[in-house]
């Protein structure tokens, strides 16, 4: 039975339009046929800070949450975003395959990551390759995937539109305004989450970044330390960047960008005969952990919707969205389990 006929039992919001509300709203729809499914936000694509991340996926690690939660977060993500680069849909989807190298002063800890057996050959930078940057004395390559999100998210809002998902856009100004309306409420709102969770533990790391055309570039290096980067993608190449904690500015910063420059040219040194085509400016969502869970009570007086959180994801959203989404969706399964026990979901 074509979805859009079928009959809806249940209303479910997602508030948030990049990449994890999107990821989240497609597999709420997919997976639960009988919920009408509306994604409400006051930005989207490509306004959102989804649209201007590099896309590439690697990630750190989070202090609090099981590594094997980790792992699946990153696989499913992986995996997913994989099957598209290998699709005839990965330039529309802006996903593809980019293989590079991580660099570091100091050799870290852990030498390997916790998803280097995810990634494509993952080794160690032998010796001779090092002496290419003089000032690091150990390195890793890999092969993973580069997302674009201005590509991405209008392929993710397709998806789920052809799913039967709305699409609204307005500001929340509180997710208890949407109770009447919606038997479970999914907060993807990233940094809005300040007020809508009035979570104080919810702050915004500034990143700066330059887009440059340089098209003989082919290999991402990135700075251990996530702060420099260079990675080429389909239309131009990333220079990164900056993390600043607390920082809630939006605009460019010319000291910034001439940092930017500097540290991307030691890098690699033909950028310079690149040309700069832009600046932009985004707010990672910063928490000490992403928040991927059920809300203890029902909002209003025990009877009105479930809450379920999807947020916080850091520097590191495009690489988890599709994997958070999938436990996300499965929280939203088990609050119409609990309501209706005999229900056909
Ligand atoms: C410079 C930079 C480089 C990055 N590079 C990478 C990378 O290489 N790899 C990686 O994995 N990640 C990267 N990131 C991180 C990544 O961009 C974020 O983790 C990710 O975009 C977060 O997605 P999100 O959907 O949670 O938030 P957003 O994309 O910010 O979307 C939030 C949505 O919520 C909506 N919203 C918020 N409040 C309200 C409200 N009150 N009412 C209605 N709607 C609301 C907004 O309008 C928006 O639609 C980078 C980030 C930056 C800044």
């Amino acid at each position: 039975m074509d979805v859009k006929t079928q009959q809806k039992s249940w209303k479910v919001a997602v508030v948030g339009a990049g990449v994890v509300g999107f990821s989240t709203a497609v597999q709420v729809a997919e997976g639960l046929p009988r919920c009408s499914v509306t994604l409400l936000a006051d930005k989207f694509s490509p306004d959102t800070t989804s649209d201007g991340a590099a896309g590439i996926l690697l990630v750190g690690q989070f202090p609090d949450i099981p590594l094997e939660r980790q792992r699946r977060w990153f696989r499913d993500s992986f995996d997913h975003l994989l099957a598209i680069a290998q699709s005839q849909d990965g330039p529309e989807a802006g996903v593809l395959l980019t293989s590079g190298c991580q660099i570091f002063k100091e050799p870290p800890g852990d030498k390997r990551p916790y998803w280097w057996d995810l990634v494509f050959g993952f080794r160690f930078l032998s010796e001779r390759e090092l002496r290419r940057f003089p000032e690091y004395a150990f390195g890793q390559a890999f092969t993973t995937i580069k997302c674009e999100c201005s590509g991405y998210l209008p392929w993710l809002r397709n998806r789920f539109t052809k799913a039967g998902g709305k699409v609204e856009q307005r500001k929340v100004s509180g997710l208890e305004e949407l109770s009447p309306d919606y038997d479970v409420i999914v907060n993807c709102s990233s940094l809005g989450s300040k007020e809508l969770a009035r979570d104080d533990g919810v702050y915004p790391i500034r990143g700066q970044v330059l887009k440059a055309d340089a098209p003989w570039l082919q290999h991402f290096i990135r700075d251990g330390d996530g702060k420099t980067y260079v990675y080429p993608g389909s239309r131009s190449v990333t220079l990164g960047g900056t993390r600043q904690d607390g920082d809630w500015r939006l605009g460019p910063d010319p000291a910034d960008t001439e940092g930017i420059l500097e540290r991307c040219f030691r890098l690699e040194p033909s950028l310079r005969r690149g040309r700069l085509l832009g600046e932009w400016v985004g707010l990672r969502p910063g928490r000490r952990n992403p928040r991927v869970e059920r809300e203890a009570t029902r909002l209003g007086d025990g009877r009105g919707a479930h809450v379920v959180h999807n947020y916080g994801h850091g520097g590191w959203g495009v690489s988890l969205a599709w994997g958070t989404a999938a436990d996300a969706a499965g929280l939203v399964r088990r609050c119409l389990q609990e309501t209706h026990p005999h229900a056909k979901l």
